[in-house]
């Protein structure tokens, strides 16, 4: 058998069709596919505007850019890949980690708590983390309320509709639900917003090649673009077959030690396939449990060690924030393969694995 990763892409015929077809073009870069590419996920996200961009990171540090003024206190969460809370220092602002509820998402009630007494909080760089989609209404009371920007990482969660949000940006790694190769994008429905963002893209130049910013080359090329196009047509049918792996699982893990971080719901477009389990009470360490599996085969992540509690954060003071939902959390957090393509008979090796490992 080969090897079972935690996600991948699915590349199909259309796929290479359409790539070659673009790679004899006469544009590689800078040319039409790349705004194909933009008109579809602004079309799909119900927004009115969409820069590409060379990968999520590159979506986040503009739109950081973008929205953030230098100083700005940002509310963000320690659950979600590095990205998220690296962009909002990108911008020489200051990351402040909000625990997380029980479905693995910032706790939006604490940062109202936070919101209530701390005016210098200016923005909420929230993820709608492993594919489960952001409280719409609660975001909207907030930025309302509040008078705060709110940046959505649906890096997990494309397809997600932009609603109140300034901004919603995407990524197209391989894990992700479509794929460029190394891809992103940022969509709004703010022409402000969008102007700035496609000029910072370019180097900070207009459209007549005046320099009014410092900028940076974050264009996606239309070699990645015409494959995103041929991508995003079967973006549905990869989440459903997502959603139905997700059932599957939820049904086989029923009475058993290990437990769904929800169970089956139609607004998780699923990422990831995130179970916990409490160690705690096993002999067996999380270590232990993902060398087995490796062992069999097959590929078990940790999404994700608080960022808060990494090196990197703690030489800057960070670390000792109260966090204990995510402190339990992230010590009985496994995330297990879900992809497409993964058969009902792999699923079935990954779950009757996974309780033999724990089971010895
Ligand atoms: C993947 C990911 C990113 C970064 O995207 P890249 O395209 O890899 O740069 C940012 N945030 C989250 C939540 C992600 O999962």
């Amino acid at each position: 058998m080969n090897f079972i990763p935690y996600s991948k892409q699915v590349i199909e015929d259309d796929d290479l069709s359409n790539f070659i077809e673009t790679l004899k073009s006469d544009f590689l870069t800078t040319g039409l596919k790349v705004n194909e590419f933009e008109r579809e996920i602004y079309e799909i996200s119900n927004a009115k505007y969409c820069v590409s961009v060379s990968n999520g990171t590159a979506a986040l540090h503009l739109s950081a850019l973008a929205l953030l003024c230098e100083g700005d206190r940002v509310l963000t969460t320690p659950n979600s890949f590095i990205a998220t809370a690296n962009s909002i220092l990108y911008a020489k602002a200051t990351p402040v980690f909000v625990d997380i509820c029980e479905d693995g998402s910032i706790d939006l009630d604490m940062c109202e708590d936070i919101l209530k007494k701390d005016t210098s909080i200016k923005a909420i760089f929230a993820v709608s983390f492993s594919g489960k989609i952001l409280d719409k209404k609660r975001l909207k009371h907030l930025k309302n309320t509040y008078n705060i920007k709110i940046l959505e990482d649906n890096a997990h969660t494309m397809g997600a509709k932009l609603t109140y949000s300034d901004i919603s940006i995407f990524s197209f790694h391989p894990v992700k639900h479509i794929t460029t190769g190394e891809g992103g994008a940022v969509v709004t429905n703010d022409k402000a917003l969008y102007e700035k963002i496609k000029m910072l893209r370019n180097h900070g130049q207009d459209d007549k090649h005046q320099m009014l910013d410092l900028g940076f080359n974050y264009r996606l090329s239309d070699i990645s673009s015409t494959l995103g196009l041929s991508q995003i047509k079967k973006l549905y049918s990869f989440i459903d077959k997502r959603q139905s792996i997700a059932k599957r699982y939820d049904k086989a893990f029923q009475n058993t030690i290990v437990k769904p971080l929800y169970s089956f719901t139609k607004t998780s477009l699923y990422h990831l396939y995130v179970v916990r389990i409490d160690f705690s009470k096993l002999d067996i360490s999380k270590d232990e449990v993902i060398k087995k599996m490796r062992e069999k085969k097959i590929g078990v992540q940790v999404h994700y060690k608080p960022i808060n509690k990494q090196p990197y954060y703690k030489s800057l003071g960070y670390g000792d924030e109260e966090t204990p939902m995510m402190d339990r959390y992230s010590k009985e957090c496994l995330s297990i393969p879900c992809y497409p393509t993964l058969s009902e008979d792999e699923q079935q090796y990954v779950v009757n694995s996974l309780l033999e490992v724990l089971n010895a």
